[in-house]
């Protein structure tokens, strides 16, 4: 819901561009801190949105960051997050990537094979480096998300099966500059079942028991992100419900007193205070339909054609809703799939109008590209 205010600036503006509700954002972070509580350590997933200004109050409210490639280590200790904080996921780290992340003494990598391990392994001797690792477990839960967002199947390509443990552990007694300290998990994305999470307690608890009978209580349980948010509803439910999700996990889970806890959150911090704005560029009358031709695109939020994802549409300019019309609302890229929303009920909708694109504050700028050539989209706070 924008004010009037905030409706006058958007129309001095050039669309398209992402708007961010700071305010909001702050507000769901005290919200994390307090539901975490001090026994719970929240990283802060870049991939989510990487943008320094929204970066800023992350590190203010003291969250750690999870990251996924070394621009994102880079980008995390240039905005402030502390080494310490830093874990580095991901199934493809290069070389360079690894060299970059030990030479700035990150907390800990969260290691997908043992070829990445034995890579790790070198790089590190040849600094005379010890590597913090966590073992990126796939404890084959399903997250019940849509299938290019789960990741804790066995089919996945992440993670390191159970049938591979004994092996994993035989490699890691020879491997003299990596330090074992921890398991992680990261089921999936987008996940509204909370379920999903306690299954994962129920296996994080029997596969923890499996690696203490095998002689390695770790310092660190590592549960990964993937709550989800309320696509359909940004404005009541702006802020996710962090209380009923971490109670899972004290409920759940079943861990020595001595193991941390750590979470790796993205979507849910940072969805809803983003929208992408755009304006209406011509209104085409098809056989069946009418269609909302806006200047924005897949280009620069690519979810719905990714992963048919939903966003709340909203025209911002019309405030006279008695009379509506269904609109296929799509981009001017030239895909078919570049299409926001199909028969999307909005008042009467002009050239000119704005339209918000609500709940895109993740995973929407960070993936944003130049196809066509195109311009490149502003971010507005
Ligand atoms: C993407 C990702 C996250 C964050 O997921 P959200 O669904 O945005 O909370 C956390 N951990 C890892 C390893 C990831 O790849």
């Amino acid at each position: 819901m924008f004010s009037l205010q905030q409706k006058e600036y958007f129309k001095s503006l050039e669309t398209p561009f992402y708007y961010y509700d700071l305010e909001l954002l702050k507000n769901t972070l005290l919200a994390v801190k307090q539901a975490a509580g001090s026994a719970y350590h929240v990283h802060y997933a870049l991939k989510a949105n990487a943008h320094p200004t929204l970066l800023a109050p992350i590190v203010e409210a003291g969250l750690g960051a999870d990251c996924v490639s070394g621009n994102e280590v880079k980008r995390a200790l240039e905005c402030g997050f502390t080494h310490e904080k830093i874990v580095f996921a991901g199934v493809g780290k290069s070389d360079k990537e690894i060299a970059y992340a030990l030479d700035h003494d990150i907390f800990c990598f969260n290691v997908e094979s043992i070829p990445e391990l034995e890579v790790i392994d070198l790089i590190a001797a040849s600094k005379n480096k010890k590597a913090h690792i966590a073992l990126r477990i796939n404890p084959n839960v399903d997250a019940h998300t849509h299938k290019y967002i789960t990741t804790g199947l066995e089919e996945n390509k992440f993670g390191i099966n159970p049938y591979e443990f004994d092996q994993v552990l035989d490699k890691l007694g020879s491997l003299k500059n990596c330090r074992l300290i921890g398991l992680h998990f990261h089921i999936g994305s987008q996940i509204q079942d909370l379920n999903a999470f306690k299954n994962l307690c129920l296996r994080v608890n029997e596969i923890n028991q499996w690696f203490i009978h095998k002689g390695y209580l770790l310092d660190h349980i590592n549960l990964g992100g993937g709550l989800g948010i309320n696509y359909q509803e940004p404005d009541t439910a702006a802020i996710v419900d962090f209380e009923s999700y971490f109670s899972i996990f004290r409920n759940f889970l079943q861990l020595p007193l001595q193991q941390q806890v750590h979470f790796e959150l993205g979507r849910s911090i940072s969805a809803q205070c983003g929208s992408l704005i755009s304006r209406v560029l011509y209104i085409k009358h098809g056989i069946n339909t009418h269609f909302a031709i806006l200047d924005a695109g897949m280009t620069e939020l690519i979810r719905p054609a990714l992963y048919q994802a939903y966003h709340k549409i909203e025209n911002i300019s019309q405030s006279d809703s008695s009379l509506t019309m269904r609109y296929d609302v799509v981009g001017p890229i030239c895909e078919s799939s570049d299409c926001f929303g199909k028969a999307v009920e909005l008042p009467e909708t002009k050239r000119g109008d704005l339209i918000a694109i609500r709940s895109a504050g993740a995973y929407g700028e960070v993936m944003s590209n130049r196809y066509n050539l195109r311009e490149g989209v502003q971010s507005v706070f």
